[in-house]
């Protein structure tokens, strides 16, 4: 039987609706082999979600979804969401940038309130009840808010009707793309880069794509809902002529999207490329299955990223 992992995954420690713990029995419920959780710009679920999964019986992949911005031909910055798996949830550089954007996300949460208040009444207090303490603030906690004084069905309402609406757009800080991938091979982790296929008013060029892997990306996600099928095509034949992992997630937020648990999945042989990336502690320089046997033949693995990987299992 194929190993089944689903690689992206929120818990209410940024805007997901679950627990990590309850996450991870949901997804063992879904029958996944393995779970990833990537909070947005936090770690601070992997204990639970770790604790849970050894439980409950399955894998565990410790990860993160950073918040970037990277440079378009007209030098707009673009959002772009940057996977990160296995890195030192220590690192300082690391860090440094999720904390300035889990602070900055919180101002700008302040300000869009603001301005979504003067069309629909909701006050800061309302948004904070949507937040778990010490979770990473984003635009779903203020949909929330909107969803329960009454302004909208749920979240996806909440964003269709009222968030999109770029009267009440605030950006928060992000590191720039190219830097986020360097940083996070540089804590032995393996970025990479989520859904560029999605919709949401902007677009992640090949260009793009080709900076990113100069600066040492590991991975794409190919299968998602939100990259259309033409796209995932077209990111499918850029993985094979960059050598990159190919995966497939659910990106999955408790009932605050429609994203089922397992409902995209990562196959083992790339789950395998992951893993060695990050054992080897290299990720940007491991990464075609023929490197990792040759390197594993030399002995190479780093027995530091190995121990790191054993204490996140065993938080
Ligand atoms: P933020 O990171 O604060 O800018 O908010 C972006 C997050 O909002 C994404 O990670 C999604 O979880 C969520 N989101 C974006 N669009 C929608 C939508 N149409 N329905 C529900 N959630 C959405
Ligand atoms: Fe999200
Ligand atoms: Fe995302
Ligand atoms: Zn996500």
């Amino acid at each position: 039987m194929s190993v089944r992992a689903d690689l992206h995954t929120h818990s209410n420690l940024s805007d997901g609706t679950t627990s990590p713990s309850q996450l991870v029995h949901a997804a063992a419920a879904a029958g996944l082999d393995v779970v990833a959780l990537t909070d947005h710009d936090t770690t601070a679920g992997w204990s639970e979600a770790s604790a849970a999964a050894a439980e409950v019986g399955i894998g565990f992949v410790p990860g993160m979804e950073i918040s970037t911005r990277t440079p378009d031909q007209y030098g707009d910055r673009v959002p772009v969401h940057l996977l990160a798996y296995w890195f030192d949830p220590d690192d300082a550089a690391l860090c440094a940038e999720a904390e300035r954007a889990r602070r900055s996300r919180a101002e700008r949460a302040r300000a869009m309130t603001e301005l979504v208040a003067a069309d629909y009444l909701i006050t800061w207090e309302q948004v904070r009840a949507q937040v778990r303490d010490g979770a990473t603030v984003g635009r779903p906690h203020i949909a929330g808010a909107l969803v329960a004084a009454g302004h909208a069905t749920d979240r996806p309402d909440a964003f269709a009707r009222i968030l999109r609406d770029p009267r009440y757009r605030v950006h928060h800080y992000a590191t720039d793309t190219a830097t986020a991938i360097a940083l996070v091979g540089a804590a032995g982790g393996v970025p990479v880069i989520a859904h560029p296929g999605a919709g949401r008013g902007y677009t992640i060029t090949e260009t793009m794509l080709r900076a990113f892997v100069d600066a040492g990306l590991a991975g794409i996600e190919v299968d998602h809902r939100e990259n259309p099928p033409p796209v995932r095509a077209r990111l499918r034949a850029f993985a094979a002529a960059h050598d990159l992992i190919v995966t497939g997630s659910s990106d999955y937020h408790g009932t605050g999207k429609p994203n089922r648990l397992g409902e995209h999945l990562t196959d083992p042989g790339a789950l395998d490329r992951i893993t060695a990336a990050a054992l080897s502690g290299r990720a940007s320089v491991v990464r075609s299955g023929r490197d990792r046997q040759a390197r594993h033949r030399q002995g190479e693995y780093v027995p530091a990223a190995r121990a790191r990987r054993d204490a996140v299992r065993h938080l």
